[in-house]
């Protein structure tokens, strides 16, 4: 049984914000979350729309993500990669079966004049997700990697070089011109709780934060974030090799800072708990607890105390 609820509204990234996503939709009502997902790694290859991020979220919460990767879909095949790779085309870029399916009618709805937010809402209805999953703009809005090898848009970037070229910083491309997508600003407007979930600072919750009206309408005073950095290291991806290689030593306190004033309340994992301290001298509140979720059970119970967390001092 879900307690009774209000309304939450979820930052996410990929694979770790899809995580604590999936957490808050077993413990919220499905009409008091919002989920807000970064577009910004969504590029076109092989001719169709792929937008990463999204993907990995409904996957996780529609309950057909592939538990080893945390990306792509359970139980996938691979002919049409392998039929492209025969054919001399690219494989960088591991489209399953399955997922090209996705990738397929949502690019013949976009030919159709259909924006992300409207086919995003259709999926869900498809794969009865109850919490709103929101691309956080209709509009493109595609990340470029600055590194001393030039500068790379993202997938080019984080698949086919595997994160090696060194990063000297980002680039939000056409952000200026960007809208938030249909309800994600009514929906920071009516959270009672916001949640940065743990996903990676640079590029997942950095372009959501620079679309604008996101940054501007969120409420700080009850914004709590988890760090994705435990013990100096990613769970996952180049989150702690960026903040490395920008010259800043990677840590839940790098995190918190990056953040700054966003926040009312931050979450590090218990392994830096003697970082809670200094965290806490810049007027912050911090919970620190156990943050790795490796289980469904670890997912839900980390969401209840980030819940508990946040409703201890917001709105
Ligand atoms: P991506 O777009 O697929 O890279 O996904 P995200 O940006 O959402 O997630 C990447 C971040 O999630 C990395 O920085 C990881 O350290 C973090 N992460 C992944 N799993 C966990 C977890 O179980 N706990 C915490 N605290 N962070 C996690």
């Amino acid at each position: 049984m879900k307690p009774a609820s209000f309304p939450v509204v979820a930052l996410a990234g990929g694979v770790g914000g899809a995580k604590l996503a999936e957490g808050l939709a077993q413990v919220i009502q499905p009409e008091d979350l919002t989920i807000i997902v970064n577009t910004g790694d969504d590029f076109e290859h092989l001719g169709l729309t792929i937008c990463p991020d999204l993907d990995t979220v409904c996957y996780t919460l529609a309950g057909l993500a592939n538990p080893a990767t945390g990306w792509g879909r359970a139980s996938e095949t691979w002919q049409a990669l392998e039929t492209i790779g025969e054919l001399g085309g690219p494989t960088w870029f591991r489209l399953g079966d399955r997922d090209l399916g996705l990738h397929l009618e949502r690019t013949r709805r976009k030919r159709q004049g259909q924006p992300l937010s409207q086919i995003t809402a259709h999926l869900c209805r498809a794969w009865n997700i109850g919490a709103a999953v929101l691309p956080m703009s209709d509009d493109s809005v595609p990340t470029w990697v600055y590194t001393t090898e030039g500068e790379l848009p993202f997938q080019e970037y984080f698949v086919r070089r595997q994160c090696r070229p060194q990063v000297t910083g980002f680039r939000f491309g056409n952000v200026e011109q960007a809208h938030p997508a249909p309800g994600v600003v009514e929906a920071l407007q009516r959270a009672k709780l916001v949640v940065i979930c743990p996903s990676n600072p640079w590029v997942s919750i950095d372009p959501i934060l620079a679309v604008p009206g996101i940054r501007e309408t969120l409420p700080s005073a009850c914004a709590v974030a988890v760090s994705p950095i435990i013990g100096g290291k990613a769970v996952k991806g180049p989150a702690a090799k960026m903040y490395a290689e920008l010259g800043i030593q990677p840590s839940a306190l790098a995190v918190a800072h990056h953040y700054g004033d966003l926040l009312a309340g931050f979450i590090v994992d218990k392994v830096d708990a003697e970082q809670a301290g200094e965290i806490q001298t810049s007027g912050r509140h911090v919970l620190v607890t156990d943050t790795l979720m490796t289980t469904a059970q670890d997912r839900a119970r980390l969401a209840k105390e980030v819940i508990a967390f946040g409703s201890s001092f917001s709105r």
